[in-house]
């Protein structure tokens, strides 16, 4: 897996990591093309989502007098050429656009899409690993507004145009981290758990993901999202990526879906190595 989110990188640096999975004989290239901190997957239908939220203002830019802001995107054409290139190598392509969670650029880009309706900033990251702080780390919501119908077609309308670039059965949609503070102080959301029988916001987040479920399924793809999609009641058809540690995994198999482990106390290979690493 690669974020692309966080920290930006050029198409050539992409084919470099591609090149490098190849070497080792790794099929699979997730790519976190979306997140509170820069919006990368070039959306047609959305132009706003790239050209306000790819970009962000960097913490300490302003103090060296830079102007210009940290960020950049994917277009339709580059990402293309990214699934083919893989292809080629034997690598196939897992995109990931995190909804409902690590939104901030989203909501930054469509402010009517987030609860509070306010204008925000995208945010921002410092350098890893030496001030990694925790997200996010600007005032605002970073989680959609997923009582309104409206939120809903777009997160759709924007798969539609995902499936179009990656031809992989598997599609991420994210799913982690959601703060669900925001879903309870507001009335639109509130109505919308009454309307459909949903006793609490991890239900509200449960019927989020059907959705997204069902709506893939019916493109003949599979669904992925993190193991927070346990919460609330998991979608029929969902793959579980188990990230928290082995617990939501292994409790995703038993129901009988698949997994696929990655626990980040071992396997994020992008955490301090040792305590040498960190000084
Ligand atoms: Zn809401």
């Amino acid at each position: 897996m690669l974020d692309s989110s966080r920290h930006f990188q050029t198409i050539d640096e992409v084919k470099r990591f591609v090149d490098r999975l190849a070497a080792h004989k790794m099929n699979v290239f997730h790519w976190h093309l979306t997140d509170g901190h820069g919006w990368r997957f070039e959306s047609k239908k959305y132009p706003n989502l790239t050209q306000h939220g790819a970009w962000r203002i960097q913490p300490g830019y302003p103090e060296k007098g830079k102007t210009e802001k940290y960020g950049g995107f994917y277009t339709q054409e580059e990402m293309h050429d990214v699934v083919a290139y893989a292809k080629a190598r034997g690598v196939t392509v897992v995109p990931e656009i995190d909804m409902p969670g690590h939104c901030y650029a989203l909501v930054s880009s469509y402010p009517e899409r987030g609860c509070l309706g306010i204008e925000q900033r995208v945010d921002y990251v410092y350098t890893y690993p030496a001030d990694a702080q925790r997200f996010p780390t600007h005032p605002g919501t970073d989680v959609l507004c997923v009582g309104q119908d409206e939120t809903v077609k777009m997160c759709k309308e924007i798969l539609d145009e995902v499936l179009e670039i990656f031809p992989s059965k598997f599609i991420h949609i994210g799913g982690d981290e959601v703060q669900k503070k925001w879903w309870k102080g507001c009335k639109v959301c509130q109505a919308h758990k009454k309307k459909h029988g949903l006793k609490d916001e991890h239900e509200l987040q449960s019927w989020f993901i059907k959705e997204l479920d069902s709506y893939l399924t019916k493109k003949g793809r599979r669904m992925v999202g993190w193991d927070e999609i346990l919460e609330g009641g998991l979608a029929k058809n969902a793959t579980v990526m188990s990230w928290q540690g082995e617990r939501g995994g292994i409790r995703a198999a038993k129901m009988g879906h698949d997994v696929v482990m990655s626990p980040q106390t071992y396997i994020y290979l992008d955490h301090g190595q040792s305590r040498m690493a960190r000084s």
